[in-house]
C-alpha cells in the first residue's frame, strides 16, 4: 500500500471517505466491494484516534437486556459475528463475570433469567464462525467458582456470579488497517497524513474536498461524487454548515494498569454510589469493567462532558486521580496509584445530552447516518455518527444501502469479492519489547502498511508501545531502522523518539 497523492488528486472517485478510524475503514471496504472507485484520507495515521482508545470489547449486546432494547441487542449479536468472521485472527471470545448479591436486579435469580433470555435471543451468534471462535452460552457460577476466578469479590452477601462471553479485539488498531489494506487490494486508494481542510461546494452540491498533505504541506483538490464524513469527533468541523446542529461530545477514558488485577476473565463491578451524582455518566447503571489484556489490566470507562475542540483532548491529572479513587472504592484490593498506570486511553463520543446542556455526561446509544441533503440541504455528503466500534461493519453496509436507495450508486454491498490477499496475523507482524525489533517487521510496516512516523510503528503497526513505554534501547533501534528506510537525519530520529515519549504523558495518543 503506497501513498499515491498523484492518483488521489488525478481521478474523480465515486466515494471519498474522510477518516481512517474503524468507520471510515469499514465504509471504504464495503464501497470497494460494491465495485466503486474509492479514496480514503486520514489526517494523522489510520486508527490513531477513538478507534485506538476503545476498551477493545466486541460487544454481543447482553447489556441491552437491561433497557429491553432488543433492536440493539440483535444488532450487536450480528455485528460481533460479522466482526469475528472478518477479523477472526484479531478477536478472541472473552469470558466476563459479574458477582451476584442479594435479591434485586444483581441477584443470581435475575442474572439466571437474563442469561437464559440472552442465550435464546442470540441463538444464531455463532452462525458461520469456526468452532474455535464460538461464543459459549452463559451460566451462573457458585460462590466458590466466583472466588476461584475473582478472589477479591466483595465477600459481604456474595452469592455467586453471572458468567457470559463477549469478545476481545486485543489490537483494535489493526482491524481498521486490515479493512483499508483489503480496500486497496480491490483498487481503492488511501493516504494517511492527508487532511481535508474544506469541502468543494458547487452551490448546494459537494463535489470533493480541498486538502493538504501534512508531510509536505502540498495543497490538493480531490474530486468525488459522494463524500462520506467518517471523521468521528471532528464531524462538526468537517461539515461546517450553518444549518447543521452540531453534535455534543463526552470524553471517555480508560486506564491501562501495569498490574494483572484480573487474569482469567473480565470482571464487571458496580460503580461506587458516590460517583453517581457527579457528571461522570454513571447515573445510568454503568459498571466499571476490568479486562485482562497483554499481561496488564484495562479499566473502563469514565465519562466527562467535553466542550472544547477535539484536538485539545487529553486526560487531566485530576481526572486520572478521580478515576483511580473510583476504582479503589469499587475494588479496594487494587490499591492503585498513578504509578500503576502505564497508559491512558481517551476518546470522544457523541452525546445529545451534552448538546442540550443536560447535567450528566452520557454518550448516545445509537449510531446514525446523517444525510446532509435532508438535514441542511447539502447534497453529496453523508456523515457517520458513531457510538460503537463493534457495529462499524454493519453501519458501513447501511451506508451502502442508503446510497443505493438514493440512486447514488447502482450496486449494493457484496458485489465484488475482496482480493483474498492474506493480511498478516498479529503473530506475524507484532514484536515485543523484550525481543527487540525485527528489521523485516519495520520494512513491512513502512513499505506495505504506510507507516510514516515512529509512532505509527510503535502504536499501530506493532504492539511495541500499546501497553506502555517500550524499553529505550528497543525504541532507539526501531527509530534507527525506520530512519534508515526513510532517510531520517539524527535530529529527526531524536524528534520521532520524543514524539513517542510524549504519548505516555496524561493524554490520548
Ligand atoms: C474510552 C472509550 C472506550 C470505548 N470502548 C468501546 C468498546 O469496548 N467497544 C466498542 O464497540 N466501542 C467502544 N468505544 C467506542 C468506539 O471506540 C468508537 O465508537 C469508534 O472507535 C469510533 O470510530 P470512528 O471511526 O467513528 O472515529 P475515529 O476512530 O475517531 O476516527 C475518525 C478519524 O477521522 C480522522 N479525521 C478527522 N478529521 C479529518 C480531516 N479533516 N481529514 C482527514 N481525516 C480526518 C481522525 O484523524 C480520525 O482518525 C469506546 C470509546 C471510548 C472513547
Amino acid at each position: 500500500m503506497k501513498r499515491d497523492l498523484k492518483r488521489l488528486s488525478g481521478e474523480t472517485f465515486d466515494i471519498l471517505v474522510i477518516g481512517g478510524g474503524i468507520h471510515g475503514a469499514a465504509v471504504a471496504y464495503e464501497a470497494a466491494r460494491c465495485g466503486l472507485a474509492v479514496a480514503l484520507i486520514e489526517k494523522k495515521d489510520f486508527a490513531w484516534a477513538t478507534s485506538a482508545n476503545s476498551l477493545k470489547i466486541i460487544h454481543g449486546g447482553i447489556r441491552y437486556l437491561q433497557q429491553a432494547d432488543l433492536f440493539r441487542l440483535r444488532e450487536s449479536v450480528r455485528a460481533r459475528r460479522e466482526m469475528m468472521a472478518f477479523a477472526g485472527d484479531f478477536i478472541q471470545p472473552l469470558p466476563c463475570i459479574i458477582p451476584t448479591y442479594g435479591f434485586g436486579i444483581k441477584s443470581k435469580e435475575m442474572m439466571r433469567l437474563a442469561l437464559g433470555l440472552y442465550d435464546i435471543l442470540s441463538r444464531d451468534r455463532n452462525k458461520g464462525l469456526p468452532k474455535t471462535k464460538a461464543i459459549p452460552p452463559g451460566r451462573i457460577l457458585s460462590k466458590k467458582e466466583c472466588l476461584a476466578l475473582f478472589p477479591e469479590a466483595r465477600p459481604n452477601g456474595l452469592s455467586g456470579a453471572a458468567l457470559w462471553y463477549d469478545a476481545l479485539a486485543a489490537d483494535t488498531e489493526r482491524i481498521p488497517l486490515t479493512y483499508i489494506l483489503k480496500a486497496v487490494g480491490m483498487g481503492s486508494v488511501a493516504a494517511n497524513y492527508f487532511e481535508a481542510v474544506d469541502l468543494i461546494r458547487r452551490q448546494n452540491q459537494v463535489a470533493g474536498v480541498k486538502g493538504v498533505d501534512i508531510l509536505t504541506g502540498q495543497e490538493l483538490e480531490l474530486k468525488a461524487g459522494t463524500v462520506i464524513n467518517a471523521s468521528g469527533p471532528w464531524m462538526n468541523e468537517v461539515v461546517q454548515s450553518k444549518k447543521f446542529k452540531p453534535l455534543g461530545w463526552v470524553k471517555g477514558m480508560n486506564l491501562v494498569i501495569r498490574k494483572k488485577l484480573v487474569s482469567k476473565c473480565a470482571v464487571g463491578l458496580e460503580m461506587p454510589q458516590k460517583t453517581k451524582s457527579k457528571n461522570t455518566g454513571n447515573d445510568d447503571n454503568r459498571m466499571l469493567f476490568l479486562v485482562p489484556w497483554k499481561g496488564h489490566t484495562l479499566i473502563g470507562t469514565l465519562y466527562k462532558a467535553f466542550n472544547e475542540k477535539p484536538d485539545t483532548l487529553k486526560v487531566e491529572e485530576s481526572e486520572a486521580w478521580e478515576f483511580l479513587d473510583i476504582v479503589n472504592i469499587a475494588f479496594p484490593a487494587a490499591k492503585l496509584d498513578l504509578d500503576d498506570v502505564s497508559f491512558f486511553h481517551c476518546g470522544l463520543l457523541p452525546s445529545h445530552k451534552i448538546r442540550d446542556s443536560h447535567p450528566s455526561a452520557i454518550p448516545d446509544g445509537h449510531s446514525e447516518i446523517i444525510d446532509h441533503e435532508k438535514t441542511d440541504g447539502l447534497k453529496g455528503i453523508i456523515s457517520i455518527k458513531s457510538v460503537k466500534y463493534t457495529t462499524a461493519p454493519q453501519l458501513a453496509k447501511r451506508v451502502m444501502r442508503h446510497l443505493k436507495a438514493k440512486g447514488v450508486i447502482k450496486k449494493g454491498p457484496g458485489q465484488k469479492k475482496d482480493s483474498g490477499k492474506a493480511i498478516p496475523a498479529p503473530s506475524d507482524v507484532f514484536t515485543t519489547g523484550k525481543e527487540g525489533v525485527d528489521p523485516e517487521v519495520v520494512f513491512h510496516a513502512v513499505n506495505e502498511e504506510m507507516a510514516c512516523r515512529l509512532s505509527d510503528l510503535v502504536f499501530r503497526r506493532t504492539n511495541l508501545g500499546t501497553a506502555g513505554p517500550p524499553q529505550k534501547r528497543v525504541l532507539v533501534a526501531a527509530a534507527r531502522a525506520m530512519g534508515e528506510l526513510l532517510g531520517w537525519t539524527p535530529q529527526r530520529i531524536k524528534e520521532e523518539i520524543q514524539e513517542v515519549d510524549s504519548c505516555y504523558a496524561l493524554r490520548n495518543s
